[in-house]
């Protein structure tokens, strides 16, 4: 027998919420619920199996079946989440708020759908169904439409239901205490015998047993400290490293190849610090040997939630054509893009960085292009004074503010630390005098108890803040970054400046530097670079030369006419 599909429209429902009471056909709504995410993907098959035996029930019944069915997938019934969180806390919250039509029927395959938790908390979900003038539909066993009535009268009804409930709550509550238990156990193992849990789902790739303790697999950890210097100190994101990985030919186990999804998901695995996260929630130091220093974890979450902040700065595979893409602006404060012309045989002819504002003709300095001459530029950034950009005394107060938050709290540790001796001490004098004070007894082991764990929150923040004084102490000074930004431009010149991996590299770098240059003046060539503003060009013997003069002397305040004066003879020495 093939079920007739009997479906209501949004108009039927309306006309059936008008009628009154009485004459009104029923609403049917399906409810399904899977509890793992995975019995959802896998084809479905716990889903069909439920909703299958819908619409033969409806019309069974003669309830009207809406079109679509309230779905639960990967909540559990067992811990309620079902009832607080999902579907069917929502069905029961709209029925209360009076939008589902009285006398409509939740529909549920079998009553373990409904609730495993405790038979009392099922039982006042029931009513919470009842009491909106809903019933229950269960189609297993029973194949009835449960009212408040028909639970009353009948007890064949009743007697199911509870003996369901029951059964079906001790049944989970059974599986669910033992995977519990097996971790509870392996939890205690560890903070009393310092024993870990060596099972093979339960340790990082990148670890290995001897049978008594953890081991590094010495190519994958090297692999996994490469991926967070990569982050860190390349500014990659989990797109360009998996790139890197999967062109060296680098395959992760059982896999062929690197995505950023789990690029990503290992530089967020705090089980590089030797973390381990219990399913209770509670975590233990030192638990696997530890890999990462606390600095390039820091470092490397720093740089992710900065790339994330620029999110689509560009795309992946892209060729970097303008090596400064991203940081070259024009005088309108719009980006500058790189604008090529080819000759007949495909090459380059020309380059230039163009005014984005030029496309829609918004650019009021409507000053031209620039030609983009990169070893020019490349030149010229490696010889502007950066120290002065990036001496920030800035940082120094706030050091000097982080170090004082510093003393105040050693000062309230070891407060707290008193305290709780104090207590501690009280305690074991109570406990060994003749008159045991009962009261007392707990006043003080309540005391302690809390003084030690407000001791050791402090210690948790004087730990973070260290880190972060630290961090601050390695900051480099603006001399030091002159420095590397020399090497650095240097190193990229000497290498083969058209591999993409290396320009993208470079323009990462560039850009974790937050430096912009700015066009003031392209026919003059007149460039702003953080604090300095230089003139470039190249001289007769084709040297480009940078030229401060300029900045320097509006800075110092020379008179207008002594500027022109020396912007022409600029202009003399590049014509040349
Ligand atoms: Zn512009």
């Amino acid at each position: 027998m093939t079920a007739r599909k009997v479906t209501a429209s949004s108009k039927e429902i309306q006309k059936v919420a008008e009628t009154t009471a009485s004459d009104r056909p029923r609403l049917a709504f399906s409810y399904l619920r899977v509890s793992d995410p995975k019995q959802a993907r896998d084809g479905r098959v716990g889903l069909d199996r439920q909703e299958e035996s819908f619409l033969p029930f409806c019309e069974r019944h003669g309830l009207i079946a809406c079109p679509d069915a309230l779905v639960d997938k990967g909540r559990s019934a067992y811990h309620g989440t079902h009832r607080k969180k999902g579907a069917l806390g929502r069905f029961i919250q709209a029925a209360e708020a009076g939008q589902i039509p009285e006398g409509s029927v939740l529909v549920v395959d079998d009553l373990s759908r409904f609730s495993r938790e405790t038979a009392s908390h099922s039982e006042e979900l029931l009513h919470r169904l009842w009491k909106t003038g809903c019933a229950l539909g269960v189609v297993a066993e029973l194949d009835k439409v449960i009212t408040r009535e028909v639970y009353d009268r009948d007890d064949y009804v009743g007697t199911v239901l509870d003996r369901n409930r029951r059964m079906v709550n001790r049944d989970s509550a059974e599986k669910a205490r033992k995977i519990s238990d097996v971790w509870q156990r392996r939890q205690r193992d560890w903070q009393e015998h310092r024993k870990p849990y060596l099972g093979k789902g339960a340790r990082p790739e990148w670890l290995s047993d001897d049978g008594s303790k953890f081991t590094e697999i010495e190519q994958t950890v090297e692999l996994v400290q490469r991926m967070f210097k990569l982050c860190a100190k390349e500014n990659m994101g989990g797109t360009q490293i998996a790139e890197i990985l999967n062109a060296e030919g680098i395959k992760p186990a059982r896999s062929d190849a690197y995505g950023p999804t789990r690029i990503l998901r290992i530089l967020h695995d705090r089980r590089v610090l030797g973390e381990k996260e219990w399913p209770d929630g509670s975590t233990s130091p030192d638990y696997f040997p530890r890999i990462i220093d606390q600095a390039l974890w820091d470092a490397c979450q720093e740089a992710i939630d900065k790339r994330h902040e620029n999110k689509g700065r560009h795309g992946r595979g892209e060729v970097i054509a303008n090596l400064f893409q991203g940081g070259t602006f024009c005088a309108c404060g719009r980006a500058l893009y790189l604008q090529t012309g080819r000759n007949r045989q495909g090459q380059v002819a020309y380059s230039w960085l163009r005014c984005t504002g030029r496309r829609k003709h918004t650019c009021p300095q409507s000053p031209g292009d620039w030609p983009y001459d990169e070893e020019a530029l490349l030149l010229a950034f490696m010889a502007q004074r950066w120290s002065k950009f990036f001496d920030r005394p800035a940082d120094n107060r706030q050091l000097r503010a982080l170090e004082k938050t510093l003393r105040e709290l050693e000062t309230l540790e070891a407060t707290q630390q008193q305290q709780a001796t104090n207590a501690t001490q009280n305690l074991d004098d109570l406990m060994a005098s003749p008159d045991l004070v009962q009261e007392l007894a707990s006043l003080y082991a309540s005391s302690a108890k809390k003084a030690t764990s407000n001791a050791a929150a402090t210690h948790r923040q004087i730990q973070a803040t260290r880190a972060e004084i630290a961090q601050h102490r390695v900051k480099p000074t603006g001399t030091d970054v002159q420095r590397q930004i020399k090497a650095r431009v240097a190193e990229f010149m000497a290498s083969d400046r058209h591999d993409v991996v290396e320009r993208r590299r470079f323009n990462n770098w560039f850009l974790s530097l937050g430096v912009r240059v700015t066009v003031l003046d392209p026919k003059f060539s007149r460039l702003q670079w953080g604090k300095t503003d230089s003139v470039i060009y190249r001289d007769k013997r084709g040297d480009v030369i940078s030229d401060e003069t300029l900045g320097d002397m509006a800075g110092l305040g020379f008179s207008k006419e002594e500027i022109a004066k020396r912007e022409a003879a600029i202009r003399r020495e590049m014509a040349g």
